[in-house]
């Protein structure tokens, strides 16, 4: 791979190093205020979610400071990432990990020696471990960054104990700034990061959790492949990522995905490790892969371009969901997060925290969680709003990206039927499951309800007025509010829990969401036709994005990298929109940096002249 040195001279204006280097002509957000204070030598942690460009408050600061930069990072796949994308863009950039070819790593050694590099990635024990301060001392290290930092707490969702010794580093590099990145938004986490990096006085950045690109969408199961399958037709030919929660779903998904002919490939912990790398690089490499997984498949993945995440089976809570929807979008373009989900996942969820082997207290917390993602799953106002809420952020509502926004969900003074609901768990004495209990409300004569005397019952057809799907709705939103709960132990059997008094009693006004059937048909349409103006493209420029797009896989095929490693889909998109007639005015497209230019302005252009023939 070549590397220029022209990036080693130390440039110290960070809007010039941002044009020359990246292309790009403004700062985001917060990036300027953080990378001033990590040059003026300040600790630093920098809260931004997925997206917003955390990379870059590191990565620029390095570039304009004298020494070389270190970045540890967890995963060896993010570095190796990171260090090729910086390549890519002429900056003397390079990684030490384990498992790396012995010359390449010699010859990152050397560079170091001679002062020649100006990012290293290394992980964290290797940092930790000490022998490479000798190396790092002679040309000085100008800034420390630790990215993923909430591996550091076991608060966090990805908690690892390697990332403890990294506690050490202000010891050890007494002087030099710090500066810690993480998308996780929990205030305990924080706190954890600033007390066990042993941060100075340190500067806190901060930028709203809206993914403002993400459009959600969470629908009631009601036949789940078709669903998946009417969903994913509005991403043809992007790529994506289905979530399940069992290794035995992921499979049956894919081969049932290929079966429809839809490209899709699984990721799951149990996969024979050469089969998962194969497919984590083919869904970096290639364009148009669905990558149907576990929960398994998750921090290594930094591809840009990722257009849809949907989920089949319902998360664990609510910063897994807004963690794993996250993935999609991270270049800033329209992206959609989409969920199934039902009575029978909420019923699964709560065996899996009780047959768990956590402590009563945990599994209370577990629970809690639960319920607070049912909550968003249930809300009748808009889910953006009640996301954000769930982090502590106000949002005014009514984003105009979300279900329930575009289309207002009714409810209804459910009292009534919440009492008869209830009576009827009781009256059978708390030891049925829902289906049992609903043929008793709605008057069915069952073998069951028959053997059981049921037929005698005064709640025996109370309900017929309802139909059995109402009912199934009435009972998970009921189980929802907590009014009521499963017993595992007993066959799932309904329990009534205390609050029910008070809705016994009228003293509990229920307002319940009238669940509407997915129209399926008349959905696609419409959101085909979003999909063709993706990116604000019209159809003209569309078919000249997509020349550029087959351009820039060819050449990624060439250079061995990912496709978005050497230009993102927004610069492409620019192309196409622009239509620059020179190669300067290529320049002026946002993500064309110099040494970019030089690589592949000729060979875009002459596709771009193709194209508009
Ligand atoms: P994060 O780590 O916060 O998820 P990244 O650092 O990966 O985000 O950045 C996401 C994308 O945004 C990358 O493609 C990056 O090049 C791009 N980006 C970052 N800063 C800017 C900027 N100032 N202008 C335009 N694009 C940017
Ligand atoms: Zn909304």
């Amino acid at each position: 791979m070549i590397h220029s040195l022209n990036s080693i001279s130390n440039d110290t204006n960070p809007s010039e190093v941002l044009k020359r280097v990246w292309g790009y002509p403004d700062f985001r957000g917060m990036q300027r205020e953080a990378i001033d204070g990590v040059i003026a030598g300040k600790d630093t942690l920098v809260l931004f979610p997925t997206g917003k460009g955390k990379s870059l408050c590191f990565q620029l600061p390095a570039l304009c400071m004298p020494g070389v930069g270190i970045v540890v990072s967890p995963l060896v796949a993010l570095m190796r990432d990171q260090v090729e994308e910086l390549k890519e863009l002429g900056v003397a950039a390079g990684g030490l990990w384990s498992g790396q070819d012995q010359s390449e790593a010699f010859d990152v050694k050397q560079r170091l020696i001679s002062g020649d590099l100006k990012l290293l990635y290394v992980t964290p024990e290797r940092i930790a471990a000490g022998g490479l301060h000798t190396i790092l001392g002679r040309n000085g290290v100008s800034l420390i960054a630790v990215d993923e930092a909430h591996c550091i707490s076991v608060w966090g969702n990805n908690f690892r104990k390697d990332y403890l010794a990294l506690g050490r580093l202000k010891e050890i590099f007494p002087g030099v700034p710090i500066i810690a990145l993480t998308a996780t938004a929990d205030p305990h986490t924080q706190k954890d990061i600033l007390k066990l990096l042993n941060l100075q006085d340190p500067a806190v950045f901060i930028d709203s959790f809206d993914r403002q690109n993400i459009k959600y969408e969470i629908a009631l199961r009601s036949n789940a492949r078709s669903q998946l399958l009417d969903f994913l037709k509005r991403h043809v030919g992007e790529s994506g990522i289905v979530y399940c929660l069992s290794r035995k779903k992921v499979e049956e998904t894919v081969e049932w995905l290929n079966e429809q002919g839809i490209r899709a490939k699984h990721y799951h912990a149990k996969l024979d490790p050469a089969v998962k790398v194969a497919n984590h690089d083919a869904f970096r490499l290639e364009e148009g892969l669905c990558l149907v997984a576990t929960i398994a498949f998750g921090m290594g993945i930094n591809k840009p371009n990722v257009r849809y995440v949907a989920h089949i089976d319902l998360p664990g809570s609510v910063e897994a969901y807004y963690q794993e929807t996250g993935r999609a979008g991270r270049d800033g373009l329209p992206s959609e997060a989409f969920m199934v989900y039902g009575m029978q996942d909420i019923v699964q969820r709560g065996r899996m925290i009780d047959d768990g082997d956590s402590s009563d207290q945990v599994k209370r917390v577990e629970r809690a969680k639960l319920s607070s993602l049912l909550g968003i799953c249930e809300t009748t106002s808009c889910r953006r709003q009640s996301i954000l809420s769930y982090f502590g952020e106000k949002h005014p509502g009514k984003c105009g990206n979300c279900d329930t926004c575009n289309k207002p969900v009714e409810s209804w003074d459910g009292t009534e039927a919440a009492i008869k609901a209830l009576a009827a768990i009781y009256r059978t004495g708390e030891r049925f499951g829902v289906a049992h209990v609903i043929d008793v409300l709605t008057g069915k004569i069952t073998e069951k309800t028959k053997q059981f005397g049921h037929v005698d019952l005064p709640v025996f057809g109370a309900g017929k007025d309802i139909s059995s799907s109402a009912w199934q709705s009435v009972y998970r939103q009921l189980l929802t509010l907590g009014l009521t709960r499963i017993e595992h132990e007993e066959y799932g059997a309904m329990k009534l829990q205390e609050s029910a008094t008070a809705v016994f009693r009228r003293e509990r006004q229920i307002i319940l969401r009238r669940d509407h059937s997915v129209s399926r048909t008349s959905r696609s349409a419409k959101d085909r036709e979003k999909v063709e103006t993706r990116g604000g493209l019209s159809a003209d420029d569309r078919e000249v994005f997509e020349i550029l797009r087959q351009e820039r896989l060819d050449i990624s095929r060439e250079l061995g990298v990912a496709p978005y490693v050497v230009f993102p889909d927004t610069t492409l998109i620019s192309i196409a929109k622009q239509r620059p007639n020179k190669i300067d005015e290529m320049l002026e497209i946002s993500g064309i940096g110099q040494i970019k230019l030089d690589r592949y302005g000729d060979r875009f252009l002459s596709a771009l002249r193709r194209a508009v023939g």
